[in-house]
Formats: C-alpha cells, structure tokens, sequence
C-alpha cells in the first residue's frame, strides 16, 4: 500500500481526465511544514495558530508569531499558505486569555467573536501575519467561525489599520494578502453568496460545519453515530456553498476531515472544489482516490447519492462506490 502511494509523490493532482485540483495539507505547528512538503502536499490550506498560543503562560509576541508564519511562508516559497487566525474558544482553552466559564462554549465567546472583541490582542497577529508574507507574498489569511458579513468586514478593517501602522513604521509587509473564510456555520453555508462579496475564498471546514449544521457535539462519545457528514443537510450545504464560490468566480477549498475521505471524493469532485487540504498522512491517498474518478463518473454518482435521503442509504452507496 505504501508503495504504491509513493508512486503519487512527485506526480500532480488530477482526475481522470486530466483536470488538476489542488492538494494542501493541514499542520498545527511551523515543523509540521517539512513533513507535508515531503509528503507531496502542494500548499498549506489550513494553519491552525492555536499552538503558537498554548501551553505557555503570555500571548506570543509579534515576533514570535511572525517568525512562525514565516518559517512556513518560505519553505512553501512559490506555494500557497493559507494561515487562520486564532481559533480560540469551543473546546480550546488558553489561560492567560482569562476567558470567561461559558454554558455554551461551542456557541459562545470563540473565535473570530473573541478576536474582534479584543483588538490589542488580534492586532498582534494581524501584524505578524501581514509581515510575515513579505518576502515570498504567499501567505493568505483566513478567518475562523464567520456566520455574517460585519466580521469579515471588522476584520479587513483592523487589516487596514494593521498595513498603515506598518508602513508607518516603515516595516516590510504584503499590502495585498487576500483574506478568505472558513464556512463551518450553517450561517455562512447559507449566505455564502453574500460573503462571497467580501471573501477572496472559501475554504469549508466540515468538521464544525457538521457539528453545528446536525446540533450533535463533534466530541461526545454518546452522539458520535449521529455525527456524519454524509446526512443530507451537510451534503446540501457543501454543494451550496461551492456553487456560491463559482458563481462568484472565487476559490473554494475544504479543510476539515471530509476531504479526506474516499467516500465522499467523487461528490465534492463533481462539485467543482477547487482545493483539498487534509492532513500530511492523507496527501498521497487522496491524490491517488482523486486520480480514480473521471468527471462523468463523479457526476454520475453524485447524481444517485443526493437522490437518496437517508444517512444509512448515502453512506452505504458511497461506500460501495469507492474505487480500489
Ligand atoms: C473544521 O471545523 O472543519 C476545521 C477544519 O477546523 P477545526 O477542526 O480546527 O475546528
Ligand atoms: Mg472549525
């Protein structure tokens, strides 16, 4: 098995036909970069920032994180590295933020909702990121648990003060980072079209995006058979959301687990996705699955799986579809 996935290392991605997609890989951490380049991942779709904030008792300062960022940024030099701003919140705790007991952290005070309500802290990274990309201009920033227009605005808003204080102080930066969003709410699922105005791409986080789109927690045990995104609503929501990206000519690519999964590669294929990011150990694998399917395959059985409506129904076709 191994080896024959070593044949997919230095290879591009694409159909059966020929068409290319994008293959990135997922990291948490500066070092993890190394391996998704070895691996064969063509990009990083999706940073997670939060180690650069745990295990330690004060926020990273400015240097800190750009150095982090840009460790990454030039390695991928000629490559994509799209970064996400601090996710904090949910089930991601860091001390020295002192955030508030919550009864419903999942639905609470996290993320994007935390970072503009505490400017001094998400201007440091806003700083870092945007020096950060001078060198190589690859980095692109990405915004974590959107669910409406205003944040991603404030966002681009504290960016803009960030690239005035810098040129200011005559510091090196990109003035032309584009900013994207995650889709993991139902909300952005179903404005996608709308955020499309102010987003330069997608990326859908399934992970959250199943979580929240089916009310069942992504890490309780005792829900763990009703969490799946191969229930319809999810399915729905992810065709509509890359269909929203087309007609609005922007990318759109997906990060959470999902891109991952053989099952549900010919769907997100026929589709359209432009990008998929899984992790570094996925790389070859879903290269070679994406390499199976030819668009009228992919189309075909597409077609078939969102005419049946059970969960047990889809996931059993789609199983049964995979290629070997
Ligand atoms: C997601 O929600 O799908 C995602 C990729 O982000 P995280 O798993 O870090 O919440
Ligand atoms: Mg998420």
């Amino acid at each position: 098995q191994r080896q024959m996935l070593k044949a997919y290392l230095n290879k591009p991605t694409v159909n059966a036909d020929g068409r290319a997609v994008g293959l990135y890989a997922n990291i948490g951490k500066p070092e993890d970069a190394q391996a998704a380049l070895e691996k064969g991942a063509e990009g990083i779709g999706l940073f997670r920032t939060e180690f650069l904030f745990m295990d330690r008792d004060s926020l990273p300062t400015e240097e800190e994180q750009m150095n982090a960022y840009r460790q990454v940024a030039a390695l991928f030099a000629g490559k994509e590295v799209i970064i996400r701003t601090l996710d904090v919140g949910g089930d991601k705790e860091i001390d020295y933020l002192h955030m508030k007991k919550e009864e419903n952290p999942f639905l609470g005070h996290r993320a994007i909702r935390y970072c503009l309500d505490n400017p001094e802290t998400y201007m440091i990274q806003l700083r870092a990121l945007l020096r950060a990309g001078a060198d190589h201009k690859n980095i692109k920033i990405m915004l974590p648990l959107v669910t409406g227009l205003e944040e991603i605005r404030a966002a681009k808003a504290m960016l803009e003060k960030a690239k005035k204080e810098l040129a200011a102080e005559g510091l090196p930066f990109d003035a032309n980072a584009q900013v994207g969003v995650m889709i993991e709410t139902p909300a952005a699922s179903q404005i996608a079209d709308l955020l499309a105005q102010e987003a330069a791409f997608f990326s859908i986080g399934t992970n959250d995006l199943t979580q929240y789109t089916l009310a069942v927690d992504r890490g309780n045990p005792d829900v763990a058979s009703l969490y799946t995104h191969f229930h319809p609503a999810v399915l729905r929501s992810i065709a509509n959301v890359i269909k929203a990206a087309k007609k609005a000519g922007i990318t759109v690519g997906m990060c959470g687990e999902a891109a991952a999964d053989p099952a549900l590669i010919p769907l997100l294929l026929s589709w359209g996705l432009d990008e998929f990011s899984v992790s570094a150990s996925a790389v070859l694998a879903t290269r070679r699955t994406i390499s199976l399917w030819s668009q009228q395959e992919a189309d075909d059985v597409q077609a078939e799986a969102m005419n049946l409506s059970s969960v047990k129904g889809i996931q059993g076709y789609l199983a049964s579809m995979i290629k070997k």
